[in-house]
């Protein structure tokens, strides 16, 4: 290319020069050949008036040759060019270039057409080639009169060698001009057509680096012309694209961000369902790799049927489309699944898939609702009772002195539990609320347990259960004092409660790192394998009927696991059913 554009540069050069130098040669070869030859013949004509002048008509009537020779051969050597005199019958009578003697043998000169010319009264010129010379020979007649008569012609004869010279010479002017022009416009065509290409050439390699996405570089603009022009076009262009990818960029980056962090997993797929792009929360729920996904058909890289076949009806009929979809993963999870067609000039050209994971939100509705249901059926066991025993009374039993204190200790007993429950409801859900603060203090916590035990120390008589606080003095902790009063309340209240008759409680401490572990340890009834993973969970009961009538209200040990769990701390029990269980926390020291 870039040859191609200097050697057509040059050769258009050439190729001016080459019109413009054969025009000139061609005009100035004719005109200067026209304009010498009627140059030399003006001069001629004058010469061969002034010869005439010289010639006394008596010698040529007399045919006086050996005047006329003399006269002619040194008129001849002072003009520079032949001369023949000639009569009016033909007859050559001296002539510069012939001696005397031969003058007379030669041939009649009547017939050549300037002495013809001559003879009728006008300028007779002509030129052919002289046989006498053998050269081309330019002739020019005059007739010489007497009296108005014509009595001879004088002839001058110059050969054009001159002629041909001077115009050879030209020639060869002309065509050393040519040359040199040539040789000038080839170098001059170079120098020019490397110099108008450098800067492209410049330009094509710079513009190749912005095709290539580089636009760290610009085009230099060395001149003023159109290339200036090109180069400034250029560079703006190359800083619109600029702009314009950075803006892409930071766009992309943006997107690809929100794309990877979005807690939804996002499948984009084709028109053909092959899959696009996904995001990490779907490697994560379809324990796939993205590599391994993308680029396949959908069902081909997902093995779920449920979801391929909303997807397909979605590019089938261009509407979004949402469902629930269960997936038996490791775990059985429940996803909300929203598909979302992707058109192109009106046509679907494929779908967003975005899965939502909402077995969380599902397992706290399912809790919701029982949580509702058990609360309901808790209130409404006491509330039954205190109904049919009030009625029982007003229908006549109030005077019936052997029983209406009993029913009215059993109306007193149920009321007593629906105020534990509401108080438990009530602890419950503002602990759950987790707006609750903690007011920590430091205090001794063998104190605190002696005083909880202080308080049970009726109930504990009656079972007639030996408590043993094995808690040494020196055990200090940072906690709400309150609150873990709460704890060990219940706790105690559990072993108690769940104890045999003479029973045993040990309450210890031991340290593990840097958590401070207390376990209530009692020889109970212990609690079957089966139950312990739920025993905490609210209104969880080993035995319903046997924790009513102990009073409890199934809300205790999940009130102890909340408090402990805003502490920062954790929950436990060890248990096995007929040998007593071991209630445990433990809170950061
Ligand atoms: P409750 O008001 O019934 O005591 P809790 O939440 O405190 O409610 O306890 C839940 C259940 O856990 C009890 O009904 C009982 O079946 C079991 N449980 C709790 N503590 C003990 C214990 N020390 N020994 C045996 N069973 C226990």
């Amino acid at each position: 290319m870039r040859i191609n554009f200097k050697l057509k540069l040059i050769f258009s050069y050439i190729f001016v020069i080459l019109i413009s130098f054969g025009f000139i040669a061609f005009f100035l070869d004719k005109n200067l050949e026209e304009n010498s030859l009627h140059d030399i013949e003006a001069s001629l004509i004058n010469q061969a008036y002034l010869v005439e002048n010289q010639i006394i008509t008596e010698n040529l009537k007399k045919e006086d040759v050996k005047h006329l020779g003399p006269l002619i051969t040194t008129l001849s050597e002072k003009i520079k060019c032949r001369i023949t005199v000639i009569n009016n019958l033909g007859k050559v009578l001296a002539d510069s270039e012939k001696p005397r003697n031969e003058i007379l043998q030669m041939e009649n000169h009547l017939y050549r057409p300037e002495v013809r010319m001559a003879l009728t009264n006008k300028v007779g010129i002509d030129t052919r080639y002289s046989s006498t010379l053998k050269i081309d020979m330019l002739y020019v007649a005059l007739p010489i009169r007497e009296n108005k008569e014509i009595i001879g012609v004088v002839r001058l004869a110059l050969p054009l060698r001159s002629v041909e010279k001077t115009l050879s010479e030209i020639r060869k002017a002309v065509l050393s001009g040519l040359i040199f022009a040539l040789a000038l416009a080839f170098v001059l065509g170079s120098v020019i057509a490397t110099q108008t290409i450098r800067p492209i050439n410049r330009m094509i390699s710079i513009s190749r680096k912005f095709s290539e996405g580089d636009f760290s570089r610009r085009i230099l603009q060395s001149s003023k012309d159109e290339i200036g022009e090109l180069a400034i076009t250029l560079n703006t262009m190359a800083q619109g694209l600029e702009d314009k990818v950075k803006e892409i960029k930071a766009q992309n980056q943006k997107l690809s961000a929100i794309f990877n962090s979005m807690i939804e997993g996002i499948i984009v797929v084709d028109e053909s369902s092959r899959i696009i792009s996904v995001n990490p929360t779907i490697e994560k729920i379809f324990s796939v790799s993205r590599k391994e996904v993308e680029g396949k058909v959908f069902l081909e890289a997902i093995r779920n049927n449920d979801t391929y076949e909303i997807i397909n009806s979605v590019l089938a009929n261009g509407e979004s489309l949402s469902a629930e979809i269960s997936l038996i993963l490791p775990v059985h999870k429940t996803f909300e699944i929203n598909v979302t067609p992707i058109f192109d000039n009106n046509t679907v050209s494929g779908c967003l898939i975005v899965i939502h994971d909402i077995t969380e939100i599902r397992r706290l509705e399912t809790v919701r609702s029982d949580f509702v249901a058990n609360v309901s059926h808790e209130l409404k066991t006491p509330l039954t009772s205190i109904k049919g025993f009030v009625e029982t009374l007003l229908e006549g039993a109030l005077d019936d002195k052997e029983n209406n204190r009993n029913f009215l200790k059993i109306i007193q007993n149920h009321a007593e539990r629906l105020d534990n429950l509401v108080n438990d409801l009530l602890s419950l859900s503002h602990l759950e609320s987790k707006e609750i603060m903690l007011k920590k203090i430091k205090f001794n916590i063998r104190q605190l347990v002696e005083e909880v035990i202080s308080g049970f120390s009726s109930q504990l008589k009656k079972k007639d259960i030996e408590i043993k606080n094995e808690l040494s003095d020196d055990i200090s902790l940072m906690a709400d004092r309150n609150r873990l009063e709460q704890v060990i309340t219940n706790l105690i209240d559990n072993a108690i409660k769940f104890n045999k008759e003479k029973g045993f409680i040990r309450i210890y401490g031991e340290k593990i790192n840097d958590k401070l572990k207390i376990t209530i340890e009692d020889l109970g009834s212990g609690i079957p394998e089966k139950d312990i993973p739920r025993i905490f969970e609210r209104f969880y009961r080993v035995d319903k009927a046997r924790s009513r009538e102990l009073g409890g209200t199934g809300l205790g040990l999940s009130i102890v696991k909340h408090i402990v769990e805003l502490h920062g701390g954790s929950v436990g029990v060890e248990s096995t059913e007929g040998f007593g269980s071991k209630f445990w926390f433990s809170l950061p020291k």
